[in-house]
């Protein structure tokens, strides 16, 4: 079996461990995560590892990005096998801060991002996401010191804020998004995906059909509204509650009404039994 990397789970035992990476002239990546890891996080321990000399996994699901009605308490935490999965990819450092490192007793700041955070997609549905994401990556960031940090483009509106927010606070890291990574009928993977029934798993690929069959329809000079509108009908008519499905300036993320507006992305959001799904492509 392949060694188990170190673990920091304390400061001091990070502040140890990044001493010694950091001799020999090392350029470190770090790839944050909530663990539960899968084929779409290991995609980018690998581009990480394409980028720098030391790769860092950070594993900590944040309590300050769930709202009291989501899943905090039952997100799947999965460590054991988490470790066994980095391990085989040969990563030089796993950061697992317990709450009490990461938030101690008395912690009282945090960072208020704007701009793509108040783009009004995730944000209009989880207005508590952004502020807990800013401040855990802002804090994961200072702590690990990284060259590089690598996002995926699952979370579109996520990459664009922890970009602005590493440019806004030269925070001095550069911010690589990475391609979604798909099951073969398409679905995003997520560690979510585990909520899934059977009935729902079956239903689910249809965010992705119906990101492709808009993207295609735009791409084919159909107007965006009317695209659009279809597209929603799509996703309700099988059986999802929609937040959104949007066009959007793929940098900027603001509304667009033409496709020469700009680059698009398509956004989707939508719920399937109890669980959120969220997906995106360019058009
Ligand atoms: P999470 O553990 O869900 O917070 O995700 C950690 C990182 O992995 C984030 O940057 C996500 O965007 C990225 N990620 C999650 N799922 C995928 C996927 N299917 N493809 C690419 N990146 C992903």
């Amino acid at each position: 079996m392949t060694r188990r990397p170190p673990v920091a789970r304390s400061l001091a035992a990070l502040r140890r461990s990044l001493d010694t990476l950091r001799s020999r002239r090392a350029t470190v990546a770090l790839v944050p995560t909530m663990g539960a890891l899968h084929a779409g996080h290991i995609s980018l321990v690998r581009l990480a590892r394409r980028r720098a000399s030391r790769v860092i996994v950070s594993i900590f699901v944040n309590p300050k990005q769930f709202a009291p009605h989501e899943d905090f308490g039952s997100y799947p935490r999965t460590m054991d096998a988490d470790l066994a999965k980095l391990a085989a990819e040969k990563v030089d450092l796993v950061w697992a801060p317990t709450a009490e490192a990461m938030y101690p007793d008395g912690f009282s700041t945090a960072i208020a991002p704007g701009g793509p955070a108040l783009a009004g997609l995730e944000d209009r549905f989880r207005p508590h996401f952004f502020g807990g994401v800013a401040t855990v990556v802002g804090k994961l960031l200072l702590q690990c010191r990284p060259d590089v940090a690598v996002f995926g483009e699952k979370d579109y509106q996520q990459l664009k804020v922890v970009t602005r927010m590493a440019r806004d606070l030269d925070l001095g890291v550069k911010v690589i998004g990475a391609p979604v990574r798909r099951e073969r009928d398409g679905l995003a993977m997520s560690s979510r995906n585990v909520y899934l029934s059977a009935d729902e798993r079956r239903s689910a690929p249809v965010l992705y059909r119906t990101l492709k069959d808009c993207a295609a329809r735009l791409r084919g000079g159909e107007a965006v509204a009317a695209t659009l509108e279809d597209g929603r009908r799509a996703v309700v008519e099988a059986g999802f509650a929609l937040d959104y499905l949007e066009a959007r300036h793929a940098e900027s993320l603001a509304p667009l009404a033409s496709l020469g507006d700009g680059p698009a992305r398509l956004l989707v959001a939508a719920k399937i039994g109890h669980t959120r799904l969220i997906d995106n492509l360019k058009v």
